[in-house]
């Protein structure tokens, strides 16, 4: 440091100040290289051109002041002198960015005192700079981090609006500080409505069951600290009061102290889970009951056999017949459900061959022609002859038009028709299956295709499991077809399939 040379500009217009400050650097051999400038003009030229690590600068000069040089002085240490009792201007110069100041006396006792000034400056300009450097970083650093929290609190507003679960936080006070876009729609309440109010008035659980008010995990949390998980029954009850199957789960929200200073709750609606659930629940009771009536009928049948070796063959007959239309029911079941299983995992087979549509839907009919006469139903067709080929599975297809009429049947009342037509309308092969039935509530219209969805017919027995609909649907959407339904209560019903057809050629290029 003490070895290092300044470079100082010296402002003085007094040739005999010039003079006295030459002697002192010689006479003190102290490190500067020196440039005189005797003028305002002359200094700003300097300035204008070279770089000083020390400006020192006489007050008054021929053509201004210091304020004139410490104008054009950037980023350089100065020290302005003033003849004494001006010690006023001296501050002032302080404030116009001079680092330090002397007051001229007039045996110029100060110089005794410049080199140490001089140094000082320097060293305060210096650590000046670096406070600067310094300040500047941290202002930098502070714009960056700004910037970022802003982005990651917009990633984060744009994640939890986008989100499918409703998310709720809550203060320590157990009050609303954030309430997203799903909650909104699930609860029916908008943010601006319920920031800051108690949550226990907004979110109301319900058990399903009962009906009775749930434990809230964020009870839970407040309780235990931890995560927080509600029960499989929990519901909630929506502004307008619907109630809305939920799964529930909290979680302390906590400092990097550890401190917990809120708790998230995140609702997932479960409708459509619990629907599922219900649905299969009953699809395995249907199934059990299913199973269970031909099996104790085949079984009844069979032991009544054995246990009467004589009985007449016209019964023996009889009961053979019962046997045997009950396996078939056992195998349709089976076969449903095994059919269900393959839809289900994707792998249900289309085999492509050109079909005849015509003779798979009579044969169809035929086969279900001692079935309806056992229910006293009319089975009535009206098949057009010559009907273009269809390329299909002439198996799926034959399951698909009998698991029609059958239902057709299963839903006619005693002395009601079926009909079953097939038609070429607008090159689709359009097959219908209508009934005089007890028809489809408007409800339920929606559902029927879906799996194991039976509409609910109070005090009416009637067997099934709700697969063969499904069923149906999912060979005509494999065949690229479609399936409408049309139906109104104690009327009958018509559910009418449309089929692309194919020519001749196209039947034998495809394979
Ligand atoms: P399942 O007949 O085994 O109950 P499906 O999937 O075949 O199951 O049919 C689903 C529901 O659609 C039935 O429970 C029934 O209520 C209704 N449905 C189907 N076909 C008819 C029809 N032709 N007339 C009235 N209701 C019908």
């Amino acid at each position: 440091m003490e070895d290092k040379r300044y470079k100082i500009l010296l402002v003085e217009d007094d040739r005999l100040d010039q003079m006295a400050f030459k002697r002192l650097v010689k006479e003190e051999n102290l490190p500067y290289d020196y440039t005189i400038a005797g003028s305002v003009a002359q200094a700003t030229q300097i300035l204008g051109g070279e770089k000083f690590d020390l400006v020192f600068v006489d007050y008054l000069l021929g053509d201004g002041t210091a304020f004139d040089v410490l104008e054009s002085i950037v980023d350089t240490a100065a020290v302005f002198a003033t003849g004494t009792g001006s010690e006023e201007l001296a501050v002032k110069a302080m404030k116009s960015g001079a680092s330090d100041y002397l007051i001229k006396d007039p045996s110029r006792n100060y110089l005794k005192v410049l080199p140490e000034v001089v140094k000082n400056a320097i060293r305060h300009k210096k650590a000046e700079d670096e406070l600067k450097q310094y300040h500047e970083k941290l202002v930098e650093l502070v714009k960056e981090r700004t910037e970022q929290l802003a982005e990651e609190k917009e990633v984060l507003a744009v994640t939890l609006s986008s989100m499918g679960d409703a998310v709720i936080a809550v203060d320590a006070q157990n009050q609303i500080t954030l309430f997203n876009k799903t909650a909104e729609q699930l609860t029916g309440w908008r943010f601006e409505e319920v920031r800051g109010k108690p949550v226990d008035d907004i979110i109301r659980i319900v058990n399903e069951q009962t009906k009775q008010p749930a434990n809230s995990p964020i009870d839970g949390v407040l309780e235990s600290r931890e995560i927080e998980s509600g029960s499989d029954h929990d519901a909630l009850i929506a502004r307008t009061g619907r109630e809305c199957p939920i799964s529930a789960t909290a979680a302390p929200i906590r400092r990097n102290d550890g401190a917990m200073t809120g708790i998230v709750m995140v609702l997932r609606d479960v409708s459509q889970q619990r629907e599922i659930d219900r649905m299969k629940s009953d699809f395995i009771s249907s199934v059990s009951h299913e199973l269970r009536t031909p099996l104790t009928s085949i079984k009844a049948y069979a032991e009544t056999m054995l246990d009467d070796p004589n009985m007449p063959q016209s019964t023996k007959q009889e009961f053979l017949q019962i046997i045997n239309e009950e396996s078939d029911r056992l195998t349709n079941l089976i076969n449903g459900i095994l059919d269900i299983s393959k839809i289900e995992s994707g792998t249900i087979e289309i085999i492509r061959k050109p079909i005849n549509i015509a003779s798979v839907a009579k044969r169809a009919a035929e086969s279900l022609e001692y079935v309806a006469g056992k229910n006293k139903v009319r089975l009535q067709t009206d098949i057009a002859d010559h009907l273009p080929e269809l390329l299909g599975d002439e198996n799926k297809i034959f399951s698909m038009i009998t698991n029609l009429i059958n239902n057709a049947i299963k839903f006619t009342p005693e002395n009601g028709t079926v009909s079953v037509s097939a038609h070429l309308v607008n090159n689709e092969l359009v097959i219908k299956v209508s009934d005089t039935g007890m028809g489809i509530p408007k409800d339920d219209m929606a559902k029927i295709f879906s799996r194991f969805y039976r509409v609910h017919r109070p005090g009416k027995q009637i067997q099934g499991t709700g697969l063969g609909l499904a069923i149906v649907k999912e060979i005509v959407t494999r065949h690229d077809g479609r399936i409408d339904v049309e139906s109104e209560i104690d009327k009958g019903s018509t559910f009418t399939v449309y089929l692309p057809a194919c020519s001749r050629e196209a039947a034998t290029l495809t394979p």
